[in-house]
């Protein structure tokens, strides 16, 4: 047999080299500086994010780790600026977040179509709500169909079409206005074990060819790894950056990845961080 070479033993100057690299190849799509939340309830204050400085390059795929309630969804709401951080300041292609603004898609848990609306309708809906030009986006919307494999699918209704088909009608829904950014909240979290990884596939293959900056939120590991450049790990509430990883891993990617005594060394070592806290979920 022949020796694999392990990342995790590589010497750390190589591994460094390897982040900064890249770090200083792309330019900064996303950047939070000092930034933290916490809500203030009825019953007092809720800290829910710990300052955090760190920054997306465009076109990157970053994945954020972490245990339930450590603020994940806060801070995907702080970056579309549908809420305003407690302390510092957040910049979306080189401006500063003030409100929400139309330089990110956003993908949720459930699909969230309209059950009255067509699939096409549906992918439609944000160039509906922000009354841009019909006729500009219709062929927009029908090509993303077609890159989603949704082709053939436009007059369908919601419930016409299985759980995975649904949740990519709506990842064309949110790029259907080519926002900057496609932020997702644990996407694939309703899906069958088997779905989810073909999902994972999918979305890898329209990063790669809409070239988008993608922050996607999820609480498996494994996904984590297969599917990101880099993958920051969150601590428990008050979240805060317990780690980010840099994921070696040529692309594109197959599921045989998962294989791979790179990928398999990451989780590892990403799982350690969460064996002195309670569970993921
Ligand atoms: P995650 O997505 O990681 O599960 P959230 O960002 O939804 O976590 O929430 C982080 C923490 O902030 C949780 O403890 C939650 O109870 C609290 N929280 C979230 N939204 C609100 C809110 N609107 N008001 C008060 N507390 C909130
Ligand atoms: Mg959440």
């Amino acid at each position: 047999m022949t020796p694999v070479t392990r990342p995790m033993n590589l010497p750390q100057s190589a591994r460094l080299r390897l982040v900064s690299d890249r770090a200083e190849a792309a330019a900064p799509e996303i950047t939070l500086s000092g930034v933290s939340k916490t809500y203030r309830t009825r019953d007092g204050e809720v800290p829910s994010l710990r300052p955090l400085d760190f920054r997306i390059n465009e076109g990157e795929f970053f994945v954020v780790v972490g245990p339930s309630g450590c603020g994940k969804s806060t801070l995907l709401k702080l970056i579309s600026g549908l809420l305003a951080p407690t302390t510092g300041e957040i910049t979306v292609g080189g401006e500063k977040v003030t409100k929400p603004h139309g330089n990110v898609g956003i993908v949720f848990q459930n699909a969230l179509l309209l059950p009255w609306r067509n699939i096409l309708a549906n992918v439609m809906l944000p160039i509906d709500m922000k009354r841009l030009p019909r006729d500009q986006h219709l062929p927009r919307a029908k090509g993303l169909l077609k890159l989603v494999g949704l082709e053939g699918f436009e007059k369908k209704l919601p419930w016409q079409l299985s759980g995975g088909m649904q949740q990519r009608a709506s990842i064309c829904r949110a790029l259907v206005h080519d926002p900057r950014i496609m932020l997702m909240d644990e996407p694939f979290g309703a899906l069958d074990a088997m779905t989810r990884e073909r999902m994972n596939v999918e979305l890898m293959r329209i990063q790669r060819e809409t070239g988008k900056t993608v922050l996607l939120i999820t609480h498996s590991i494994p996904e984590a790894v297969f599917l990101a450049d880099r993958v920051l790990v969150m601590t428990e509430r008050p979240g805060a950056i317990a780690a980010i990883y840099d994921v070696p891993l040529p692309r594109p990617r197959t599921l045989d990845a998962m294989a791979d005594p790179v990928f398999t060394d990451l989780v590892q070592r990403i799982r350690k961080h969460f064996l002195t806290q309670s569970t993921l979920d």
